[in-house]
């Protein structure tokens, strides 16, 4: 399925001479909507070809994924199962509440467990506690997420010379760039501290897709990261970056997300303006989800009774 775009009517952009349209993955589903819908799909496939009633994964207490996994698995008539990192904290927020109303069983475990997640011995232990489950990493991540990937830009690529979108673990930007020609480039802006190393991880998520499906014509197109729009951390919020939403909201209608698509956003803007896309490019925006986080980010930083 392609997602609509929605070209922005700036006169930011055009003074610079460049144009921008947004990639609305957001608006594909209204629960799992975002990059979710696309990392999940094959996951979800390969777990019914397996012949699993159950799906376990992995997340943080605010997770779209773990969000997503929850509807999907719901829609899709499986049970699931939520690892959760860090202590349970009572009422359960947004995100957990909707997870579990969509049937998802809640399981915390310590940060130091967590880490373990990708072991063998955790999953024997998970195992031991929940019987037999089929087992989706964090975020969606793996070679199946990355393939669902592959799929999101699609032919809209021949109206645009380069791609831009928000990175957490790097799949979503290597499928995509999995997925371009060669004369196409794809900037990803990671949304946490000392994001270079992505690179690695991004190249290693392409190389596990490429030995899964040989067959796939790789283009290389040129992969750039731009790692100074962290704005403190992951989740980290500023003044600067709540201003700026609320003026884009303002101005596009369109809502974006406090983790990911913010500072994707303010990274394209802050770049124009820079001079750094040359005259006449062409610049498409992945709107990657993630909106259901929002309640979760305002209450951190404004408390309880903040109208949201
Ligand atoms: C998970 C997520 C991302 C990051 O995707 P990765 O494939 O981990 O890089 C970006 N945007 C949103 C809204 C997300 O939920």
């Amino acid at each position: 399925m392609q997602a609509r775009i929605d070209m922005l009517n700036d006169e930011r952009l055009t003074g610079k001479g460049i144009s921008a349209g947004i990639l609305r993955t957001d608006l594909l589903h209204e629960h799992y909507g975002g990059n979710k819908w696309y990392k999940l799909r094959y996951n979800l496939q390969a777990a019914k070809e397996a012949g699993a009633k159950t799906i376990l994964t992995f997340g943080g207490a605010f997770s779209n994924h773990i969000a997503a996994t929850a509807a999907a698995a719901k829609e899709h008539h499986f049970s699931s199962i939520g690892i959760i990192r860090g202590e349970a904290t009572e009422p359960l927020n947004t995100t957990l509440s909707f997870a579990a109303g969509c049937g998802m069983r809640l399981h915390h475990v310590s940060r130091e467990k967590y880490g373990k997640k990708n072991t063998p011995e955790f999953l024997n232990e998970l195992r031991a506690v929940f019987g037999d489950f089929y087992p989706i990493p964090e975020g969606g991540s793996n070679t199946e997420g990355v393939r669902g990937c592959t799929e999101i830009i699609g032919p809209a690529q021949d109206d645009f010379d380069t791609v831009m979108l928000a990175c957490g673990t790097g799949a979503t930007l290597a499928g995509v760039a999995l997925s371009l020609q060669k004369t196409k480039r794809v900037i990803g802006v990671p949304v946490f501290r000392n994001g270079a190393f992505l690179q690695l991880d991004v190249d290693e998520h392409i190389r596990g897709f490429l030995r899964h499906y040989p067959a796939h014509v790789f283009e290389k197109p040129e992969i750039l990261l731009q790692c100074d729009y962290h704005f403190g951390g992951y989740a980290r919020q500023t003044g600067t970056l709540f201003g700026f939403v609320k003026q884009f909201e303002e101005k596009s209608a369109i809502p974006l997300d406090y983790v990911y698509t913010s500072k994707l956003l303010f990274a394209f803007y802050d770049l124009a303006q820079k001079n750094f896309f040359r005259k006449g490019e062409r610049i498409l925006l992945v709107h990657s989800g993630g909106l259901q986080g929002n309640t979760g980010i305002l209450r951190k930083y404004f408390g309880k009774n903040e109208s949201i």
